[in-house]
Parts: C-alpha cells; sequence; structure tokens
C-alpha cells in the first residue's frame, strides 16, 4: 500500500494549495479528487467561469449602451451566448490544466476517485467499481460545499437550478427568478439581466446581502433597482410548481410568480458526503460543518479540515490560507489566519468590498469609532471614466485611529480593498492611509480621501 506524508481529499483552492505548500516544505503528498478537473467548485463552477460571464455581459452591455455618451457607438450589437460560454469554459480548462501542471511541478501523486477514510491513517478511493487504498501520516479533509435547497423543493436542474446550471443556460431565459438575494443571486441575477432576463430577485429577509455593512448593502439595493433588476424582500418562498415550459414560484401570502427558470440561491451547505466521517469519529457542528480547534484538526487526530467543509466564510481566498495554516503548523511548526483581515468582493456592478467589522458589528459591540467616508462622483479619475456611483467607507477606533473596517461600493471596489487589508493586517492607523502618496489619478484617491475624511479634512468635497 502507498504510504504519503499528507493525503488531501478535495482539489478546490482549500486542498490543492495546502497540497503544494506541503511538498514545499518537503513532504511526500497526494491529493484525492473525484472530478475529472482539478480547481474545485472555485475552478469549475464558481468564481472563475462566473467572473468570465460576468465580463462577458459587461461588454454586451455596455456596447449596447454605456459608450455612446463618450463617443463609441456599435452599428449592430450582437450576442452570441454559445460563444460567451464557449470562452468562460475556455478559461477555466486552460485554468485547470494550470493546476494539473503545478501537481506535477511539485511531484504531488494525484489519485482519480471518490476519498473515503477507512481506518486510521487510510483513506479508499474508488472510481468505476474500483478501490485502492493509501496510508497517510495526516490526512486533511477540503471536500468544500455543494448548494443548498428549501425544504421540500428540489432542484431538478432544468426549470429549478443552482449556480451550477445558471452557469450555463443555452438560452436566455425571458423571466429569471432568483430565490436569495445573497451573492450568488445578485452576481448572476445581474449576468443575466445584463443579457436580456427579465430578473427578480426574492429575498427573506427585509435587505439584500446579510452580513454586509448595512449603509453599503441599501446603496446596492437602490443602484440595482435603477438598472432594472427587480425584488421582493421579506418573501417567504414556499414552494415551485413546474408547469410544461414555465415554473410558478409559490410565494406565502401572494400570488405565484410565473418565469422560465428558476435560479436557487439560499447558501450552500458542507459536502459531507460518504467521506466516512461518522465512521471514522469525526464530529461535525449542528448544520453539518466539520469541527475543528485553532490548528484545524478535527475531533479524531491525524485528520484536518480547512475551507468550505468547515463553515465560516464560504470564499476561495479564506479557503487557500486555511490550507496553508494548516499544513504550515503541522510541517513547521507556525501558520495563521487573520480572519479579521479576510477581504469579501461581490462582483456585481458596481462591485462591493469589504475587510474587518461592519458599522452594524461596531455598533453592537459598543466599540467606539470615527466614520470617514468619500464619493466616488467627486474622484477624477471616476469622472473620466464615468464611474460615478458609489463610496469608500473607513471606520477607524476612536481612541486608537486603527483601521477596523472598510466598506467600498463602486467601481474596480475588489482591487482597491487590497490596500485596505493590507493596513488592517499591519495595524494601521486611518492616518497612516491618509498620509501615503497615492497617485494621480486613481481610483485609490477615494480610499486616502476617505481616510482623510475620518479627521473631517478631506481635499476635494
Ligand atoms: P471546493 O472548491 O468546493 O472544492 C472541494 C473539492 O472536493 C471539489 O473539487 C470536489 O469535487 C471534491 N470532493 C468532494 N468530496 C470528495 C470526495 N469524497 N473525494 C474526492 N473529492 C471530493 N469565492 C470567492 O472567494 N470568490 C468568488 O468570486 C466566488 N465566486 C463563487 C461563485 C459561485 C457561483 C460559487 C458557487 C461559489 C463562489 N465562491 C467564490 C466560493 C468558492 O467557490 C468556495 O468558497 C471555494 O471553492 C471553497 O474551496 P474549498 O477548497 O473549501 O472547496
Ligand atoms: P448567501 O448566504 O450569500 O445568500 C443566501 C440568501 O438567501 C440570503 O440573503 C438569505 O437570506 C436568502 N434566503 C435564505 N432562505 C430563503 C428563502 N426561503 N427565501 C428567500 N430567500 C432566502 O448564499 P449564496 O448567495 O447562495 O452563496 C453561497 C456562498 O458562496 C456564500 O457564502 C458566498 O460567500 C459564496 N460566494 C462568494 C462569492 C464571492 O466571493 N464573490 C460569489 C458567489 C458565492
Amino acid at each position: 500500500m502507498a504510504k504519503f506524508d499528507l493525503v488531501v481529499i478535495g482539489a478546490g483552492p482549500g486542498g490543492y494549495v495546502a497540497a503544494i505548500r506541503a511538498a514545499q516544505l518537503g513532504k511526500k503528498v497526494a491529493i484525492v479528487e473525484k472530478e475529472k478537473q482539478l480547481g474545485g467548485t472555485c475552478l469549475r463552477v464558481g468564481c472563475i467561469p462566473s467572473k468570465a460571464l460576468l465580463e462577458s455581459s459587461h461588454l454586451y452591455e455596455n456596447a449596447q449602451v454605456g459608450m455612446k455618451e463618450r463617443g463609441v457607438t456599435f452599428s449592430k450589437v450582437q450576442l452570441d451566448l454559445a460563444a460567451m460560454m464557449k470562452h468562460k469554459s475556455g478559461v477555466v480548462d486552460t485554468l485547470a490544466g494550470g493546476i494539473d501542471g503545478l501537481m506535477k511541478k511539485n511531484k504531488i501523486e494525484r489519485l482519480v476517485g471518490h476519498g473515503k477514510l477507512s481506518g486510521k491513517g487510510q483513506v479508499t478511493i474508488s472510481s468505476r467499481g474500483e478501490e485502492v487504498q493509501v496510508e497517510a501520516d495526516q490526512i486533511l479533509l477540503a471536500t468544500g460545499s455543494v448548494p443548498a435547497s428549501l425544504p421540500g423543493m428540489s432542484i431538478d436542474g432544468e426549470y429549478v437550478g443552482s449556480s451550477t446550471e445558471a452557469l450555463k443556460y443555452d438560452e436566455i431565459p425571458k423571466q429569471l427568478v432568483v430565490i436569495g438575494g445573497g451573492v450568488i443571486g445578485l452576481e448572476l441575477g445581474t449576468v443575466w439581466r445584463r443579457l436580456g432576463s427579465q430578473v427578480t430577485v426574492l429575498e427573506y429577509m427585509d435587505r439584500i446581502l446579510p452580513g454586509l455593512d448595512s449603509e453599503i448593502a441599501k446603496e446596492a439595493l437602490k443602484l440595482f433597482k435603477q438598472q432594472g433588476l427587480e425584488f421582493q424582500l421579506g418573501a417567504k418562498v414556499t414552494g415551485v410548481k413546474i408547469n410544461r415550459k414555465t415554473v410558478d414560484v409559490l410565494i406565502d401570502g401572494q400570488e405565484p410568480l410565473r418565469c422560465e427558470k428558476v435560479l436557487m440561491a439560499v447558501g450552500r451547505r458542507p459536502n459531507t458526503g460518504s467521506l466516512g466521517l461518522e465512521e471514522a469519529g469525526v464530529e461535525v457542528d449542528q448544520r453539518g460543518f466539520v469541527k475543528v480547534n485553532s490548528q484545524y484538526q478535527t475531533s479524531v487526530p491525524g485528520v484536518y479540515a480547512v475551507g468550505d467543509l468547515i463553515g465560516g466564510a464560504m470564499l476561495a481566498h479564506k479557503a487557500e490560507e486555511e490550507g496553508i495554516a494548516c499544513v504550515e503548523q503541522l510541517f513547521s511548526s507556525y501558520g495563521h489566519v487573520n480572519y479579521n483581515a479576510i477581504p469579501s468582493v461581490v462582483y456585481t456592478d458596481p462591485e462591493i468590498a469589504s475587510v474587518g467589522k461592519t458599522e452594524d458589528e461596531l455598533k453592537e459591540s459598543g466599540i467606539e469609532y470615527r466614520k470617514g467616508a468619500f464619493p466616488f462622483m467627486a474622484n477624477g479619475r471616476a469622472r473620466a471614466s464615468g464611474h460615478l456611483e458609489g463610496k469608500v467607507k473607513i471606520l477607524a477606533d476612536a481612541k486608537t485611529d486603527r483601521v477596523l473596517g472598510v466598506h467600498i461600493i463602486g467601481a474596480n471596489a475588489g482591487e482597491l480593498i487590497a490596500e485596505c487589508v493590507a493596513a488592517i493586517e499591519f495595524g494601521a492607523s486611518s492616518e497612516d492611509i491618509a498620509r501615503t502618496c497615492h497617485a494621480h489619478p486613481t481610483l485609490s484617491e477615494t480610499i486616502k480621501e476617505a481616510a482623510l475624511a475620518v479627521d473631517k479634512r478631506t481635499i476635494h468635497i
């Protein structure tokens, strides 16, 4: 039986990055993945294909409406959905091939099939009716998550689908009903709106994007409505009825909503199916997430877990950081994740990005803070590029001035947040950001101005 220092189950961002780091630390590593392509949810049916469609749908919309006032017009704009999907798949294939190459470069053995814990220090891999067993000093579980559904509502894949189906519709749905006004619902909802669907978002709560700073979420809602996205907040979906070629979405206390497609985007649940957790004695919490300690060790010594499987923010970069910290703690005795400095980006138009505490959290915990905000419309580069919507908001400790949270809604927010993550990681004050020279004319000057605003001394408003 082959023996390894580390066997990783699941080759998403948590698993494959951990495997590479362990190999860098001189360990003999194998990675088990049931899908043909490496890269996990993120690469195959998540972050990357969604952003490929997002960029293409932007091109389409901008070519139609966005450029006229800036002197660029097209005589005939056409949408070739099949070509758009082909481009998306090409991006995924190229990157998946890249991860294959990284496995080879780092001499990580790839085992294809479904992995399962099968005894102390043992993993069984099954593929097409055949089983292989390997031994490992340490085992890392990184099997990620799968789409959740509502009780009694199944995802048939044709009329009612998850994000996986919404990434490959072969026609533009005339009407798309999105259940859930969270990240997936809004990112994919805005993609299909740009491509021509009439999109209605049904959200159970009285706000969208729960967890996000509520002031920023309110501004986002206003902008998305202006763009033509329809919302029903406080809508309790009780069922779906599939007719011939249409679906009726049943909502408590309302007439059913008829549409061509339904995107179920009510969250994701841990992927623990047939992993042998119970038999091995690996404990899970009430929601099914694998319980770990601060070293990512499960209730069974020698078995570790990271990424979506252990809950917290379901983000690719959070999974990566955990994978690296876990193997560094195992094989080099250092490794740490600063959960307060994990950025989160919603790739809508405009983008929304945040790091650290929200204003709601600071109020709830009674922490005194000072707040500085700066609107994109007062920034020269934003004016030149026509991206006037949004603002930057910086929250700093009232006594120490240490940056506690930054929230941005506006063009390129996902890139702008990196500076703020570094500020929080290095324990910077708002004064530190305000005194840092930012190139002109760039959108990043909005960050400097928001930092100046904390001390009520913005220059450009
Ligand atoms: P996963 O990526 O889910 O990988 C787990 C892997 O394990 C999979 O490849 C699976 O096939 C494999 N596996 C499962 N069970 C077994 C088994 N028993 N044996 C062998 N293999 C197994 N996050 C961001 O940070 N930015 C984004 O822009 C973003 N966009 C997203 C868009 C969508 C539509 C979705 C659905 C998610 C998005 N996410 C995004 C979330 C991100 O994809 C996840 O947080 C991330 O993939 C989690 O990584 P992971 O390694 O924990 O698990
Ligand atoms: P989510 O938790 O972001 O949003 C789910 C939404 O569904 C919530 O607003 C919730 O209130 C609502 N909801 C729940 N039950 C409902 C009901 N019965 N009727 C109506 N609404 C209901 O989950 P998601 O959008 O499915 O995304 C899953 C995960 O994937 C998220 O945790 C997210 O972090 C990750 N993701 C991240 C990105 C990114 O980083 N850009 C992109 C996509 C997905």
